[in-house]
């Protein structure tokens, strides 16, 4: 099949003209597959992920709709719904550049910004109107804003926006239009919930799925180190030491609740971390600014939540960091895509707890790659173990069970003085335990708990022994492995870090990466895990 150009799409002269600008040469696969069908008028079902340059997909072909006609006062001629407020600003940026030879007028409605500019914009009448579904239905309750004379109907991440609970809002918004409408609707996966709302809304869509950016692009490193003691106290101790000693340019870390990334960037801050925080409860006028901040590079390091970092575009991303495993699979292919970005090296490195590790087998799935692990991997044991935990909200599945594991014997655990063990854990407990400090957690020292009992010895040498030795950081064969069962074995990284010599010092090669003064906990070899139940 012959390749298409831009030329070949459909587009108007003024649009090409600022395709050109932008400095694009080829469309992308999603753009040549939709552009000539949303040109026409007809609906799009588009399957595909940030990345792929979906926005283009149908900012480009809406301006080339745009371009005859004239928006009516409160009547706006085109709505976008985006699921986040970075969403939807970032696809009003691509109005901007794609628009340039335009002069359309377009409003933005989403929460934490003044209303009254975007009011005074829509009373005059817009050409485009973006918006996330609770701030539109908002306004159009207060009569500010009519959809009967919506043309063009856009739906942009439409599982997230399930995620997010947004489905019935979608489904009322969706009946408030004319029947008459184009709709170009846009989801990376298609749940059943999705698929009902494409049947009931859209008219005999053309479905176009493009594959996944970057299934974990080649140009990503990624590992994976375990974290027995999965509590949170420890998991920052880990990702400090590789903070400190990856070469790290600038991070991305990724936590699965937005109460989280408060207290690792609080954490991070207070270990002086150049650190800022994106979440979905900070007001809008923080998260640009501190999108800014790490866009330009005067923050270093971003704790961030999915919601906020989704769709972003963030270029030279040198690491990401899972602080937590994401629960979707998908979201660790979205999460690691912020790093290696157009050929560009990236490295991204997710802790794992015990709770986390049924999360690995997905992600292995989804990415068709076997888990490398720094430092010692789960045993088969923990593997197995690892679907039976449960998991609580703010807890830890072992927590629940009654039945502790590895590294983490009942008795230790009312030990650590930090507040995040206090809220980590049931209130008879949080009785026991010493007041939480004033915020955040304790400085570093006090962070650890007073001992840390050691890992039971385990039978596993049989059990590896078939596995390749491969050392993570040069891929080359591996030194060989230290005597199963020897008593430093399993110590966690603070552990290892006091009573462990010096680093042999690694070579990096050009590899970016930790490789040169590995933290404590990186020191053993890695190498990939089997998991069981796969060849
Ligand atoms: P998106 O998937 O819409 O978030 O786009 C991802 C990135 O790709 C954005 O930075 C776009 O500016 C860029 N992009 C979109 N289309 C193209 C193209 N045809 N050629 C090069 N870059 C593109």
């Amino acid at each position: 099949m012959e390749t298409k150009t831009f030329a070949d799409l459909g587009l108007s002269p003024k649009v090409q003209a600022a395709i050109a600008a932008a400095g694009y040469v080829n469309p992308t696969p999603i753009q040549a597959a939709a552009i000539p069908v949303a040109v026409t008028g007809r609906d799009v079902l588009g399957i595909a992920q940030t990345g792929t340059g979906k926005t283009a997909s149908f900012v480009l072909p809406m301006i080339t709709r745009l371009e005859t006609g004239r928006a009516r006062a409160r009547m706006p001629r085109s709505l976008i719904l985006a699921p986040t407020r970075e969403l939807a600003a970032q696809v009003a940026q691509s109005f901007e550049k794609y628009g340039v030879n335009h002069k359309l007028s377009l409003a933005l409605l989403i929460g934490g910004v003044s209303m009254d500019d975007q009011v005074k914009k829509l009373d005059r009448g817009v050409d485009v109107l973006i918006a996330t579904p609770g701030r539109l239905l908002d306004h159009f309750g207060r009569g500010r804003v009519m959809l009967m004379g919506v043309e063009i109907l856009v739906i942009d991440e439409a599982d997230r926006m399930l995620d997010m609970g947004f489905i019935p809002d979608i489904e009322k918004i969706c009946k408030l239009f004319p029947p008459r409408r184009q709709t170009l609707f846009f989801s990376a996966t298609m749940p059943p919930e999705i698929t009902r709302l494409v049947d009931q809304f859209l008219t005999n869509p053309e479905r176009i799925e493009v594959a996944k950016p970057a299934t974990t692009a080649k140009t990503i490193t990624q590992r994976f180190v375990y974290c027995p003691n999965g509590e949170d106290w420890a998991k920052r101790e880990v990702l400090r030491d590789m903070i400190r000693n990856g070469n790290v340019k600038n991070a991305i870390i990724f936590c699965n609740r937005k109460r989280d990334v408060a207290v690792l960037y609080k954490s991070l801050s207070k270990h002086g971390f150049n650190a800022g925080a994106l979440h979905g409860d900070m007001d809008q006028t923080s998260r640009m600014d501190t999108l800014d901040k790490f866009r330009n590079g005067e923050i270093m390091l971003l704790a961030a939540s999915d919601v906020a970092a989704r769709g972003l575009d963030i270029p030279d991303v040198s690491h990401v960091f899972n602080f937590d495993l994401p629960w979707a699979a998908d979201d660790y292919v979205h999460r690691i895509g912020r790093t290696g970005r157009a050929g560009r090296e990236g490295y991204a490195a997710s802790l794992v707890s015990p709770d986390d590790l049924k999360f690995v087998k997905d992600i292995e799935k989804i990415t068709g790659e076997t888990p490398v692990w720094l430092g010692e991997p789960p045993t088969e044991e923990d593997i197995a173990g690892a679907g039976k935990r449960r998991r609580g909200r703010g807890g830890r599945g072992h927590e629940k069970s009654g039945k502790p594991h590895r590294g983490q014997q009942s008795g230790h655990r009312d030990q650590k003085p930090s507040g995040d063990r206090q809220r980590s854990h049931a209130p008879a407990r949080a009785a026991k335990s010493p007041p939480p400090p004033g915020h955040g957690e304790q400085p570093h020292v006090q962070d650890r708990p007073p001992s840390e009992p050691k890992r039971p010895q385990q039978p596993r040498a049989a059990k590896h022994s078939e596995q390749p030795k491969v050392d993570a950081w040069t891929d080359q064969p591996r030194a060989p492995r230290r005597t199963e069962g020897t008593p430093e074995k399993r110590q966690p990284a603070h552990e290892q870090s006091r009573k462990s010599p010096p680093p042999p010092q690694q070579k990096s090669g050009d590899r970016l990466g930790f490789a040169e003064n590995m933290p404590a906990f990186m020191r053993k070899p890695a190498r990939p895990i089997k998991v069981p139940g796969r060849g």
